[in-house]
């Protein structure tokens, strides 16, 4: 059972604030009677409208998705490369990334059809760390390494702080793999930040998502969250 308001909200309709004033304001109806208690629960068999249109819902799904490198992190492209979504032929549920990975980032991608849920994962005030591993060009010292952690400018604004170690560094390639961990989303953030210090990124894969890490799948692999784990997010 979901109070109605979210499944107004997940339905992609309006957001939950707006649904509340839709409820309130006699413009729902459960099982074609109207409802203006906010807060009232309905389960998926239960027959919401808003201004007389059924709302199609569906079970809320979470999946964590290893996405590999050249594909793109939405549900359909206009020059017909492969999406993420093409991974979940066999789901059917209305599913979009959590988010976006660079079309040659690798790593943890999550994905859901709950809207507010991915909001609420991308809402900045949520600071869910996310964790990656650059290989980048030569050998970042250790202030620069400090200054990724201190938060550098990108395009006139200070990234937040961050988590960075150096984890090895191989001479013959002269080139170095970093963990980092960052909890903002800007446009190939991890990309600019290494590129500012003068350490460009050779090859980049997301591992960590909050708690969540790729486990023992392998890329295009993808399993469902356990209720437990989506508990713990929200
Ligand atoms: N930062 C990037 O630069 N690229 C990604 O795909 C994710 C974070």
């Amino acid at each position: 059972m979901e109070r109605l308001q979210k499944v107004i909200a997940n339905a992609g309709i309006t957001s939950r604030r707006k649904a509340e004033n839709f409820i309130e304001d006699g413009r729902v109806k459960v099982n074609g009677k109207v409802v203006r208690e906010l807060g009232t629960k309905v389960s998926h068999r239960d027959a919401v409208q808003v201004d007389d249109i059924l709302i199609d819902k569906e079970e809320p799904v979470y999946y964590l998705l290893y996405k590999p490198k050249q594909v793109i992190s939405a549900v359909s492209d206009d020059k017909n490369r492969k999406v993420v979504t093409d991974y979940f032929e066999d789901v059917n549920a209305r599913i979009f990334p959590i988010g976006r990975l660079d079309y040659d980032t690798s790593g943890l991608l999550l994905l859901t059809n709950d809207g507010e849920f991915a909001n609420m994962m991308m809402h900045p005030k949520n600071k869910i760390y996310k964790t990656y591993i650059a290989k980048v060009e030569g050998k970042p010292t250790k202030e620069e390494i400090e200054s990724l952690k201190r938060g550098i400018e990108l395009e006139g604004l200070k990234t937040a702080p961050a988590k960075a170690r150096v984890k090895s560094t191989t001479k013959k390639t002269n080139s170095s793999i970093i963990e980092i961990s960052i909890h903002e989303g800007r446009n190939h953030q991890v990309r600019k930040m290494f590129e500012a210090i003068g350490h460009p990124v050779i090859k980049l894969k997301r591992e960590k998502y909050d708690q969540l890490t790729l486990g023992n799948l392998k890329p295009g692999e993808k399993r469902e969250l356990k209720p437990i784990e989506v508990k713990k997010l929200k």
